[in-house]
């Protein structure tokens, strides 16, 4: 019962930093869309999801959750995600 409650208290504080990391991620995401916006890029019409660390037009699933494009390989997180 010991070990569960303290379980559930280092489950409640790991929950907590994934959230911070996901507001990290988020603001990080809308710093670099304004950096490109500043430099001329559009948001894809196409509904594709692009990277915002290299020209890849739309995420492809690949190993280890990156990009499949030979290109690119950047993280899911730094693809252009619908907020
Ligand atoms: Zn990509
Ligand atoms: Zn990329």
């Amino acid at each position: 019962m010991q070990q569960s409650d303290t379980q559930a208290k280092a489950y409640e504080e790991n929950a907590a930093d994934f959230r911070k990391l996901d507001d990290q991620i988020h603001s990080m995401r809308e710093a670099a869309r304004a950096r490109l916006m500043d430099n001329g890029w559009e948001p894809d019409p196409n509904d594709g999801i692009p990277c915002l660390a290299c020209p890849c037009p739309d995420f492809e699933f690949g190993p280890n959750g990156r990009c499949g494009r030979g290109s690119c390989r950047h993280t899911f997180g730094a693809h252009d995600l619908p907020v």
